[in-house]
């Protein structure tokens, strides 16, 4: 067996409650490696032409990378990928954070999953064994309570945990899926397809150090490269203005998309750049598995009418731009409320701005009117409507229920 994988993968049929687990040869692996090209086998060989990305025929695959859960900086990622209820095409997003490492680390380089459940399930995956767990008491919960109860339940605060909110069982079709209430596979709406199986959670937990060739080479060649990352100027960029360092220079380059992609110049822009987040928002920097760049930012907000709370992260670039600039909000502060509540629900930060900047234009044109809107004055730059906005979508309430289905 090749070092680096475990040499199991597992399959899960919710329909049937059964789970099996497949020993592929090394020449699969060295064909596949891991992540979206493993994945994308799997998608090509078992999912008919024309299959319902929301029915029990779809699949969910999570994938971790080959270097994955070994001490190589700033590799912690996985990949989850499925038929887009978005787009009808392949739906491949990659998230950092722990849960991937961690996977491997219970001992599968991937897990494969099919059909649907009758009843909302977590499953629970420790060292090998595979738990499903009846996730009633759940469905209906936030991201933080539901990562609170779970490790709760099963005694380890060392859990890390994939999950979808809310949006993600009312199948919003850009819902996506969280780790660690952080960590985001974002697009294409992941979210809507785990709901749509009624898989609220995945908890795991490994305590079974990856198999690698050489220790010694591997522990010279990573302390070699973390130094080289930390010393690279990229990289202190990264750690100290985030992806938000990229605001200034499209503003000054009048290139700062705004006001529904119509426009590049944004007056406030100002207002939406690294600098000023690090002054007004930021509480501090973070990071991901074995990766000493460290740049997720974490935000928190504390006024008497607006509290925004750091366990969910901070808002990158796009959803600063997406949230922000693209709605023609230049408030950071309820951009960073923004970015709680679509954390809370799991809903991807960028379709929801664009699909709320979508609405706002349409309403600016009189193609919504205050009657579709229920009340609601949603011009560019109402940040009250925003936040209204997001919470409707969630719940599939009203207007939200129609803009639930994107903006495509
Ligand atoms: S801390 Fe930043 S650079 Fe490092 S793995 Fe996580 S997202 Fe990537």
């Amino acid at each position: 067996m090749s070092y680096g994988y475990i040499g199991n993968i597992l399959h899960l049929d919710l329909s049937s409650k059964k789970h099996w687990i497949e020993h592929p040869p090394e020449t699969f692996y060295r064909t596949y490696w891991g992540g979206r090209a493993l994945a994308l086998y799997y998608m090509l060989r078992e999912i008919k032409p024309h299959t319902d990305p929301l029915s029990p025929d779809n699949l969910l695959i999570f994938a971790p990378g080959i270097l994955t859960g070994t001490p190589a900086p700033a590799m912690p990622r996985y990949t989850v990928c499925a038929k887009s209820p978005l787009t009808g095409a392949q739906a491949e997003a990659e998230a950092g954070g722990w849960w991937g490492s961690e996977l491997k680390k219970a001992g599968f380089d991937a897990l494969i999953i099919k059909g649907s459940s009758s009843t909302p399930v977590y499953l629970w995956i420790k060292d090998g064994k595979i738990e499903i767990k009846d996730a009633t008491h759940l469905w209906g919960r936030n991201t933080g309570e539901t990562q609170r109860i779970i490790r709760e339940e099963l005694a380890d605060d060392k859990i890390r945990i994939v999950q979808i909110g809310p949006a993600g069982e009312n199948q919003v079709l850009f819902a996506n899926i969280v780790n660690e209430l952080k960590h985001f596979n974002g697009r294409n709406g992941l979210g809507a397809v785990m709901g749509s199986k009624k898989l609220k959670a995945i908890a795991v937990r490994g305590t079974k150090p990856l198999k690698i060739y050489h220790q010694e080479k591997i522990k010279e060649i990573t302390k070699q490269i973390t130094q080289r990352i930390i010393d690279n100027p990229l990289s202190r960029d990264l750690r100290n203005l985030g992806t938000l360092g990229v605001v200034r220079p499209f503003c000054e380059a009048g290139c700062l998309p705004s006001y529904n992609w119509t426009t590049g110049y944004f007056k406030e822009g100002k207002n939406l750049t690294a600098e000023t987040y690090n002054k007004t928002i930021l509480k501090e920097t973070k990071g991901c598995y074995a990766c000493p760049i460290r740049c997720k930012r974490v935000v928190e907000v504390n006024e008497p009418d607006l509290k925004v709370d750091p366990t969910y992260g901070g808002p990158e670039y796009e959803t600063v731009a997406s949230l922000g600039s693209i709605c023609g909000i230049s408030d950071l502060k309820y951009i960073a409320k923004a970015n709680e509540l679509c954390n809370k629900y799991t809903m991807d930060t960028i379709s929801t701005g664009m699909t709320i900047a979508f609405a706002m234009q349409c309403y600016e044109e009189g193609i919504l009117t205050k009657e579709d809107t229920e009340g609601l004055e949603l011009t560019f730059g109402n940040k009250e409507a925003l936040l209204i906005l997001i919470e409707k979508i969630a719940h599939r309430e009203g207007l939200g229920d129609l803009l639930a289905e994107g903006s495509y």
